[in-house]
């Protein structure tokens, strides 16, 4: 394996600095709810309206101020959303089986009560996180779906708005950062608290996130977005650089990472990087994120390759060699894939309907990203109606129950395997 070039600094996400940040907000806005999270939307957004739920009034005005084409790109991405949640809905199957004559056990999917949706919206307007945190969650069937964005720069995110309305969303506000996550999932005196929360963002929101975990349920940990590509000879260097840049622009803490079975397409990626950076214009996001955690290395085999794709456990990989379907049975640990020079993760990001929420920071060693299934609870139920089961049963709970010294259960147990009528001895 051959570095040809190393990342020079470690992401912010879980730091001492951001962690505390974040408990200070979560704190404040628990103990003073709504002027907490004023104060911080003034310091932190510049933005202090009246109120930050937003009416049906301004929704419909901010909507009505969008080109015809803008609301029609959203509902197309919606659509792709949409009918793949609802495929991947369908998948999931409620279970009733008799394990024993007249022994009933069953499992059903439950959509919480609430759910809160946070929309990035600090660097850029991230529209598309609207169709993947509150599409998913209404096909999910969740009743109440809370949609929150920052404004941005100071401004309305009109489109923004416009997709979390089409996509259904119950209720609106503009708000961001660890105070939305925070008077979402505590409650504030105009904003009901929810049961749980979904949605990407950055160093802060994700920790805030994790931090409330266990008091609201999360979707999971996604954080700054990150990229590897694998790609071998058959590559396009142009297009290996075009691709790594596009998710370097997230934000300056955005790692890109190449691994590549050649150095000759390693080499001219890195070249057209350095070439087309200068005159990006997000390059002073891209820039920094590809200084400072930009790498890339080659190695000897696909195998290799591949085993290295796992140990980092990337948000997005894609995957641009001679037969890219091969990494489909190999690779474990990734939140999304992207198959071939046909596919890119700007696809999965804005349009193609697989769900761009992902896990980073090496979540996805443990999970995959948003979808149905996570707005669901899979809650178990039994019922025994035979009586000669239900006295088996008795039997060897009270066995049971004895050897763990949990006396009361084998009571219960016990009663069960009694014939009508009759008492126990320890009665
Ligand atoms: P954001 O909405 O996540 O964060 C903006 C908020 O951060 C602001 O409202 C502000 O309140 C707060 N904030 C900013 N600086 C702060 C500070 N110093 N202290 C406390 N709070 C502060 O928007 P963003 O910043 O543009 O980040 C979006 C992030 O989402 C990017 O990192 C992007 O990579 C990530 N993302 C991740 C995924 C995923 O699935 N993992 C998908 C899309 C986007």
């Amino acid at each position: 394996m051959r570095v040809l070039k190393a990342r020079t600094a470690t992401p912010a996400t879980g730091s001492a600095e951001v962690r505390e940040t974040v408990e200070r907000i979560i704190a404040e806005v628990r103990a003073r709810g709504d002027a907490a999270v004023r104060e911080y939307s003034e310091k932190f957004d510049s933005w202090s309206p009246e109120s930050f739920r937003l009416t049906e009034e301004d929704i419909e005005k901010t909507v009505a101020t969008l080109p015809e084409q803008v609301i029609a790109d959203i509902r197309f991405a919606q659509g792709q959303v949409r009918e793949f949640a609802l495929r991947q809905r369908e998948s999931l199957r409620d279970v009733e089986v008799e394990t024993l004559p007249g022994v009933v056990l069953g499992h059903r999917h439950i959509p919480v009560a609430a759910a809160g949706a946070y929309v990035p919206g600090g660097r850029y307007p991230l529209v598309a996180s609207a169709h993947m945190t509150v599409v998913t969650a209404k096909v999910a069937g969740v009743p109440r779906v809370a949609a929150c964005t920052p404004p941005i720069r100071g401004e309305v995110p009109a489109a923004t708005v416009a997709a979390m309305h089409l996509a259904g969303a119950d209720e609106i506000y503009l708000f961001g950062g660890v105070q939305a996550i925070a008077a979402l999932a505590c409650g504030t005196e105009t904003v009901p608290a929810v049961n749980m929360l979904a949605g990407p963002g950055n160093a802060y929101v994700a920790e805030a996130k994790r931090t409330l975990y266990g008091e609201v349920g999360i979707d999971l940990f996604a954080g700054p977005t990150e990229i590897l590509v694998v790609a071998d000879g058959t590559a396009d260097p142009f297009t290996v650089a075009v691709d790594l840049l596009s998710q370097a622009e997230h934000g300056p803490d955005s790692p890109a990472v190449l691994v590549s079975t050649s150095e000759t397409l390693a080499r001219e990626a890195m070249a057209h990087i350095d070439a087309l950076l200068p005159g990006m214009p997000t390059r002073d996001m891209a820039g920094p994120a590809w200084r400072d955690y930009g790498e890339v290395v080659v190695v000897d085999s696909l195998d290799e390759a591949y085993a290295l794709t796992d140990e980092y456990s990337f948000e997005h990989v894609e995957v641009l060699t001679a037969n890219p379907r091969e990494a489909l049975s190999v690779l474990r640990d990734y939140g999304a894939l992207f198959l071939g020079a046909g596919t890119c993760v700007s696809f999965g990001d804005k349009v193609i309907g697989t769900n761009h929420v992902l896990p980073t920071r090496g979540a996805a060693r443990y999970t995959g990203g948003l979808w149905v299934g996570k707005y669901l609870k899979t809650v178990t139920y039994q019922e025994v109606t035979d009586p000669a089961s239900s006295a088996l049963l008795g039997e060897v709970c009270g066995r049971a129950a004895r050897v763990e010294l949990f006396e009361g259960h084998a009571r219960s147990g016990d009663v069960r395997a009694l014939a009508p009528g009759q008492r126990p001895e320890w009665a």
